[in-house]
């Protein structure tokens, strides 16, 4: 394991050294108020500039990233950032504005803004479109405060969202951080809304149902439709948490199933770099019913210039300073354009094609729960190898060992040991044969020797934690 560059620090050891000032040395008490002085010297590591370099450097080369290794985590579609992306980003009029200096001044700015959610309009076939939320997790909080106020104005008292038991867990937060109570629904025997089960729960207390589809089953929802008019007839508005949206570009929208409220993972969808917390973008949109509930400001044009647009009548306000995060803004812009509209069809085709080859590979060697067509995404079970002495855990932390990132596991909730696997539309044949071989080599290596198997990962900087202890009692701080 590399020291930490607490532990290679060597006292008096200096990675700059200043020349002489030629000004006369004065003691800091004689410019600091004595309560601002610190009492005891800063511990700071000391090390030669060659040092720091070779230490971030190793650190750096630790990660695991999609620039670096085939990263089939569900859900998440970590699918390949093109540079471009990137090297946009950085144009000069784009990282030297400020977020102040004024719409005479930001005209570029904001028209990037305008086309941007042109587009997003166009895909989804939403009406109008915010850009303001900075995750999917805040476009679903937003949406779900349109909701609220929606039935506020129409002096309506409903208290209750609907949400699949397959659901992402953002979906039961995001609504009962509105205020509601989350009403389960479960799923049928394919994996999908089972609508005989939804038709029960809808009453007019229900306000909204929050659906994801292709659901996180990666299968689609084939009685959408179906479920859109149910709704309908009770006055109930349909959300779509768009996290799944690479698979079903330019082939149909949420618009078209009668989902009346959208959020966008740019982040996902639209390639721009995310994990480890990173900076996302959350865009909602909306039908015509709703378009004045959306977050301020919107972008306009009038014809001559863009401008923010504030003047929304039901506007929910703010959710997030100024407009969004920007410069993801940018990086998905750049990408919709360098696609166009066929080429994003495409990668919806890619992705569905990439993930149902895998699946139907690796259903050899491991359980397949809902054996159909899937969309972008599918779910496998690691009953088969639990019972032969290895947990998805360990499966998980032995295709590290094999370099590769693991597939999200245990989510969704109602496949037992879960190994949720999207390949994305960015991967060569190859790789996906490699993945293959790797996950069948492991299964394999359960049958005959689950001990071996057990003590993974055995290449990386810190093997098998007791992930209990480690979230029961955490040592947050490096012991010096
Ligand atoms: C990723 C994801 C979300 C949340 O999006 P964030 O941008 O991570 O907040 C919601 N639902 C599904 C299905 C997702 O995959």
């Amino acid at each position: 394991m590399q020291n930490t560059i607490f532990k290679n620090s060597i006292k008096g050891k200096r990675g700059v050294k200043f020349p002489d000032s030629g000004v006369a040395e004065k003691s800091l008490n004689d410019i600091i108020p004595e309560n601002y002085l610190r009492k005891s010297d800063l511990n700071l590591p000391e090390l030669t500039q060659l040092e720091v370099e070779r230490y971030f450097t190793n650190l750096s080369h630790k990660n695991f990233s999609v620039d670096t290794v085939f990263y089939p985590l569900g859900s998440c579609t970590m699918k390949h950032n093109p540079k471009i992306n990137e090297k946009v980003a950085g144009f000069e009029g784009f990282t030297e504005i400020h977020p102040q200096q004024g719409e005479e001044y930001s005209q570029g700015a904001l028209e990037l803004m305008y086309e941007l959610q042109e587009s997003l309009k166009e895909i989804t076939g939403m009406d109008a479109v915010s850009l303001q939320p900075a995750a999917g997790a805040q476009g679903e909080f937003a949406g779900m405060l349109i909701v609220k106020k929606y039935f506020e104005t129409l002096g309506q008292k409903r208290t209750k969202v609907i949400i699949p038991d397959s659901a992402h867990g953002t979906n039961p937060a995001s609504a009962k951080m509105c205020g509601f109570d989350i009403v389960e629904v479960k799923s049928n025997s394919k994996g999908q809304v089972d609508t005989e089960a939804l038709k029960c729960l809808l009453n007019n207390d229900v306000a909204a149902i929050m659906m994801t589809n292709p659901n996180t089953l990666g299968l689609f929802e084939e009685e959408i439709l179906k479920i859109s008019e149910m709704a309908k007839e009770h006055g109930i508005l349909l959300y779509y948490d768009g996290a799944n949206l690479n698979a079903i570009m330019g082939i149909t929208n949420p618009k078209l199933m009668g989902f009346d409220i959208v959020h966008i993972n740019l982040h996902k969808t639209f390639s721009t770099p995310h994990g480890g917390g990173g900076p996302g973008a959350g865009p909602i949109g909306v039908n015509e019913k709703l378009a004045d509930y959306l977050p301020v400001p919107v972008i306009d044009y009038d014809g001559e210039k863009y401008y923010f647009n504030y003047e929304l009548k039901n506007s929910i306000g703010k959710v997030k300073a100024y407009y969004g995060n920007f410069g993801i803004f940018i990086r998905a812009y750049t990408y919709i354009l360098m696609m166009g509209g066929k080429g994003l069809r495409k990668v919806s085709e890619d992705a569905v094609l990439n993930a149902n080859y895998l699946k139907e590979k690796l259903k050899n060697h491991y359980k397949l729960p809902f054996d159909q067509i899937c969309m972008h995404e599918f779910v496998l079970s690691g009953d088969i190898q639990k019972a032969q002495g290895v947990n998805t855990l360990g499966i998980a932390k032995k295709l590290m060992d094999y370099g590769v990132h693991p597939p999200t596991i245990y989510f969704p909730l109602i496949v037992h040991e879960a190994l949720m696997i999207e390949p994305t539309e960015t991967e060569t044949k190859e790789i996906l044969d490699n993945f293959i071989n790797i996950m069948e080599n492991i299964a394999t290596e359960i049958k005959e020797k689950p001990e071996q198997v057990l003590n993974s990962p055995v290449s990386t900087p810190v093997s098998r934690i007791d992930e209990t202890l480690a979230a029961r009692k955490p040592v947050l701080k490096y012991n010096l």
